[in-house]
């Protein structure tokens, strides 16, 4: 959580825009990619959407978190972040 040292943001900035904060979450995490690639990938996360590329096919990828069923029920798991 980026602290906001007393600064005022332009309207309609909040102080969370990736240009400002960056990255919710930044590491390598397991993908799968529609070209039959799987595997770990150099990935980051910002607003709830997981974005990688895949080394494949080279395709950008944007995705929703998935739930992998009642052994994660919550998709902010997704991003793993430490409680
Ligand atoms: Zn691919």
């Amino acid at each position: 959580m980026a602290a906001n040292f007393g600064w005022n943001y332009p309207a309609g900035f909040t102080g969370r825009e990736l240009a400002i904060a960056g990255p919710d979450w930044e590491g390598e995490t397991k993908v799968s990619c529609t070209c039959g690639f799987s595997g770990e990938v150099e990935a980051w996360g910002y607003s709830n959407v997981l974005h990688w590329t895949c080394p494949e096919c080279a395709e950008d990828r944007a995705e929703e978190p998935e739930c992998d069923g009642p052994d994660d029920p919550d998709p902010s798991d997704y991003y793993h972040l430490e409680p």
